[in-house]
């Protein structure tokens, strides 16, 4: 098949052939075997031209990224679990090495966030822990031995998020890829780009160190179409979607297996035995990161009145901006707006992940570009309090007491049970605020990515599932527990 310029289109011709065998319900060994005469990966890499959509993961069509996907991890479930390994540490590789390339292809594309912070984001998709927590458990007793091990559910349907497409892509094959699976993704359409890069980057890794091609793959041309193909696939085991509402409801009404890492507005609680120093470094270093695209990020601050003043001064000395409350009320009407349907307000995506400088210049103040944040105290008629604005600009409420502040905290994380930060020395009250935000990050005396492992005890995701309950993910989150039993033997004493 040739296109219009002459062209021979490969992407098309592997896709006819997928669709074909696919109605013809033919092994789908035929079309990767197809695939590979008509696009050799090898000779691809060994030009070191691009590869073509439609090898190295890439492809225009769902079924044919569906069908290469479940004969790369049919051979990957043939290989001993190091191949695994091997094909996490060929992704955690390419990661580290390729981090400015791609992070500044993402930033380049996506325009939002800052430069410096991609790069960081990409070293640390690359610490997501793999095989190594695939532990068999085993119990013996008089009436023998069981073991209990993760197995692979097959080929999962992911959908990644404008804010962190690389990352989030990379962070997920991992985990999909350590617990035995293959996955096809669906990411944001203006992060597609990078993230189609990526995807032929880890899989030309792959490929070079286990032979298998396609264990990841990404449509090239994404849309709300190709996400729902996704959904509905039959040979699409699970989903992991990681974004905002409307893609965590469809993925829980798609009737598939969903790990859903969904949207947050995550609260601080401030109150009068914080150190207000650390509190304020801590917030303006969660709050400012990547111009506030993190889903963990500090959103909105309650602090308690005796100590609003010196947080406000504390966080003006430690970088972040100070505005008036009539400049925070003024901003918020400029960078947000009200769906006059539901009454909810949104963050203009024009502003979304700009600059603390490029926001403050949409009210006529000028700020150095350095500059991390904006803050100003707000009264609770400011719809920044609700919003998740994804903007380093962080509204600070005053109240009375402690209690209203955790009381404050509950209802404007909208009940997403994702992430709440508090800064105190009063044990009573940090147990009091966990109980009450219920959150599956609950972040004491650090800034938000503590809760990630970044300074704090813990590994790393970029997929927090808050609404299925899995946490933050990890590879024990796309397996399934099989017991295998043997009865009256094998116990040796
Ligand atoms: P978004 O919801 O606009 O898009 C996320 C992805 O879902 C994109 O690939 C998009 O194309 C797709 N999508 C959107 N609606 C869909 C639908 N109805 N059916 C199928 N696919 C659909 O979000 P975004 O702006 O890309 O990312 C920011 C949001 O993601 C924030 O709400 C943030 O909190 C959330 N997020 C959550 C986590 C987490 O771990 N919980 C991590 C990162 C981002």
């Amino acid at each position: 098949m040739r296109s219009v310029d002459g062209t021979v289109n490969e992407a098309l011709i592997a896709d006819v052939v997928g669709e074909v065998l696919r109605r013809l319900g033919t092994d789908a060994r035929g079309v990767g075997e197809v695939r590979e005469r008509i696009s050799s990966p090898a000779a691809a890499a060994a030009s070191g031209k691009q590869a073509a959509v439609g090898s190295f993961g890439v492809f225009s069509g769902v079924d044919a990224a569906v069908v290469a996907a479940g004969l790369a991890q049919r051979k990957l479930a043939q290989s001993p679990v190091g191949a695994r390994a091997a094909a996490v540490d060929a992704i955690r590789a390419v990661l580290r090495r390729d981090k400015e390339e791609l992070g500044r292809l993402e930033f380049e594309e996506t325009r939002i966030g800052r430069l410096a912070h991609k790069f960081e984001k990409l070293d640390l998709a690359a610490s997501v822990p793999g095989v190594e927590l695939l532990r068999t458990e085993a119990t013996s007793g008089d009436h023998g031995l069981t073991v209990t091990e993760f197995a692979p559910y097959g080929v999962v349907g992911v959908v990644t998020p404008v804010t962190h497409s690389v990352p989030t892509l990379g962070c997920n094959a991992i985990m999909i890829v350590a617990a035995g699976n293959g996955l096809v993704c669906n990411p944001h359409p203006n992060g597609a780009r990078c993230a189609v890069e990526a995807t032929r980057r880890f899989n030309q890794a792959i490929v070079e160190q286990i032979g298998i091609d396609n264990l990841v793959c990404t449509i090239a041309n994404p849309t709300l179409d190709t996400a729902g193909e996704i959904f509905k696939h039959p040979q699409i085991q699970m989903l992991l979607v990681t974004g905002g509402p409307g893609v965590a409801r469809a993925a829980l009404a798609s009737g598939k297996r969903a790990v859903v890492a969904g949207p947050g507005n995550p609260p601080v609680v401030v109150d009068e035995t914080a150190d207000l120093d650390k509190a304020a470094r801590g917030i303006i270093q969660g709050a400012g990161y990547d111009n506030n695209l993190l889903c963990i990020g500090e959103k909105e601050v309650f602090v308690v009145q005796a100590v609003a003043e010196p947080l406000l001064a504390a966080l003006a000395r430690h970088g972040a901006h100070r505005l008036s409350t009539a400049q925070m009320d003024e901003l918020a009407t400029r960078v947000l707006h009200r769906d006059e349907t539901t009454g909810h307000w949104h963050a203009r995506k024009e502003y979304i992940g700009q600059d603390a400088a490029v926001l403050a210049e949409v009210i006529g103040v000028r700020i150095d570009r350095a500059v991390p944040l904006l803050f100003g105290p707000v009264d609770e008629r400011n719809p920044l309090l609700p919003c998740e604005q994804m903007m380093p600009l962080l509204p600070v409420l005053a109240v009375p007491d402690v209690a209203t502040a955790i009381a404050k905290a509950v209802q404007y994380e909208h009940g997403f049970k994702h992430t709440a930060m508090i800064w105190s020395r009063d044990v009573e009250t940090l147990t009091q605020m966990g109980r009450a935000c219920d959150t599956t990050l609950y972040v004491k005396n650090g800034p938000c990515m503590a809760g990630l492992g970044v300074g704090g005890q813990g590994y790393c995701s970029f997929s927090i599932a808050s609404p299925t309950g899995e946490g933050v993910t990890s590879p024990l989150s796309f397996t399934r527990y099989r017991r295998c039993v043997m009865v009256d033997s094998l116990r040796i004493f």
